[in-house]
């Protein structure tokens, strides 16, 4: 059995950066299915053995992964499919801007372009997109390295478009020569009303542009472009002879005032793509008009033409994902910062306690699939409770408390961190008075009878401003609630998370406080911790006293 766990352990390790115990269990029943008999024993045993194996090096899993043979998939574990691929071949990349942090919508973009090249046993490559001086900065290209690595994504490639600029020039001069670009100096109203005229303009038929392009270095921001000679009464305006240069005089994060001239992203990103090896190259359906275009100027520039897979842009009901969309909430002050809870940010989930594999399974879960959906960021959170369940310890939290005092009560018990896996237990002390939740007190009657949770049977004997009960008979009673010892008790604030909009506009209730108590077992937890509170949910130590309340 140690064996089964281990092999799968490994796996998980490798293929997420850290191994799963709900993850590893699943694999582990599968194969053996005379680990259920135990779970509690066959957890205790999965959560050794990934102890152990997240500590690893990622080489030394490698090695120890060898000795392993793995089932081929089944059908319902249905991959990527892409058309053309040769295992071993495959080249796929991962394209942030570092001008922001990563949202879901990256986490599906890249998470189908890695799962797409291991899936063939090829290679994504990470490339920043960085070509846009007036937006750039150093400290993004840091938070997006460390969020993908969250996500479980690692990278052996790492690339800068703005290192290649020589290239990209000669590229450009190349299609000078061959007559297929050209410098419009025209200004930008001009440019804007002949194109939506289908018009073309009389820099297209100048003999001068390789010496102008030489010059612009020099010229004036705003002065002059570079433009493709496309087709100016093309269907597809983006055809309508693009801009494939311009001149800005922002100073680069990573190449300084080095280079003035600037590509935009149709140029770079087609003739990156070709040099650099990609085969698969994936984007999300917004950019379904540009595909013409940089196949148009690879094939211009005869070089090898990756294929391009258009999927559905993620769109999640009640909140944004877009960085043009998020910024100014943050400005505004109406969310805290990049990783406000609230924010479907990799920051923001983190914090809210999502966990890398939930992510995964809900972007890959629509494949490549063009077909847009809405879903609610509910499906998320089921996938994140799935993942949570095994491991989580159980506490109680209190909100708006009241006091309930059950005359007698003088008790020490022991209770389990988990009803089914084996965590360990917490030791509580009680002395007549405990907590209970506002809206547990709020329905109790005079002469009712009720169960403190794994404590004892009480009866109401009156209700005021604070709870007065007696012991009752241990048998069973249908009213279970949780409690929390008042001689024990440790101050507590739940951040509950709503949704980010109502409609179109900001959900000034979208973040409430519960203030109230916990048990004082939870002072040993540590920040990021996620537990479960019974009866309210999987919530993730935030601060000292602070939890975000996650599904
Ligand atoms: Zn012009």
């Amino acid at each position: 059995m140690k064996d089964v766990i281990l092999k799968y352990a490994l796996k998980n390790a490798y293929d997420y950066g850290r191994a799963n115990a709900g993850a590893v269990a699943g694999k582990v029943i599968a194969e053996a299915p005379e680990a259920k008999k135990d779970m509690k024993k066959t957890m205790a045993e999965i959560t050794s053995v990934i102890a152990d194996v997240n500590k690893m090096k990622k080489a030394d899993i490698e090695k120890a992964l060898a000795k392993y043979t793995f089932a081929e998939k089944k059908e319902e574990e249905k991959g990527i499919t892409l058309e053309g691929a040769e295992r071993g071949r495959v080249v796929t990349r991962f394209l942030p801007e570092p001008n922001g942090f990563l949202h879901l919508g990256h986490a599906k973009a890249a998470l189908l372009s890695y799962e797409a090249a291991k899936e063939y046993s090829g290679k994504c490559l990470l490339r920043f997109d960085d070509t846009n001086p007036e937006k750039e900065e150093t400290e993004y290209v840091k938070a997006i390295q460390d969020d993908l690595k969250w996500l479980g994504l690692t990278f052996s490639d790492v690339r800068f478009t703005s290192d290649r600029m020589t290239e990209l020039y000669e590229k450009a001069e190349q299609l000078i020569a061959q007559g297929d670009a050209y410098v419009c100096e025209c200004p930008q109203e001009k440019i804007k009303a002949d194109r939506e005229a289908k018009r073309g303009c009389k820099c297209r038929e100048r003999k001068d542009s390789a010496v102008v392009w030489k010059n612009m270095p020099k010229m004036k921001e705003g002065s002059a472009i570079l433009r493709l000679k496309g087709c100016v009464d093309a269907e597809n305006t983006v055809m309508r002879d693009p801009t494939l240069f311009r001149i800005m005089d922002a100073k680069h994060y990573r190449q300084g005032t080095k280079y003035r001239v600037w590509p935009t992203y149709d140029f770079e990103v087609s003739i990156s793509d070709s040099l650099d090896g990609v085969t698969h190259a994936f984007r999300s359906k917004e950019y379904e008009l540009r595909d013409e275009l940089y196949y148009y100027i690879v094939d211009k520039l005869k070089m090898r033409k990756p294929l391009i897979y258009d999927f559905s842009r993620l769109n999640i009901r009640g909140n944004v994902l877009s960085k043009r969309l998020i910024k100014p909430l943050i400005e505004e002050k109406k969310v805290t910062g990049w990783d406000d809870p609230r924010l479907l940010t990799l920051r923001g989930l983190k914090r809210r306690g999502v966990m890398p594999a939930a992510i995964r399974s809900f972007v890959l879960s629509f494949g490549l699939s063009k077909v847009e959906s809405n879903p609610s960021i509910e499906a998320l959170l089921s996938e994140n409770r799935k993942i949570l369940e095994p491991t989580s310890e159980h506490y109680f939290f209190i909100g708006e408390p009241v006091k309930l005092k059950v005359k007698g009560l003088v008790k020490e018990v022991s209770l389990r961190k988990h009803p089914a896996q084996d965590l360990g237990e917490r030791h509580v002390a009680v002395k007549e008075e405990v907590w209970i939740d506002g809206k547990d007190a709020a329905a109790l009657k005079k002469g009712e009878t009720f169960r403190l949770k794994d404590l004892c049977n009480a009866k109401i004997v009156a209700v005021g401003k604070t709870i007065d009960a007696e012991l009752a008979a241990d048998e069973m009673v249908p009213k279970k609630i949780q409690w929390v010892s008042a001689i024990e008790v440790k101050p507590a604030e739940l951040m509950v998370i709503g949704d980010l909009l109502v409609g179109d506009d900001y959900n000034k209730a979208g973040l409430t406080i519960r203030k109230g108590f916990c048990e004082k077992a939870c002072e040993t937890l540590k920040e990021g911790d996620v537990v479960q509170f019974e009866r309210i949910g999987y919530a993730r130590k935030d601060g000292a006293k602070r939890y975000v309340l996650s599904c």
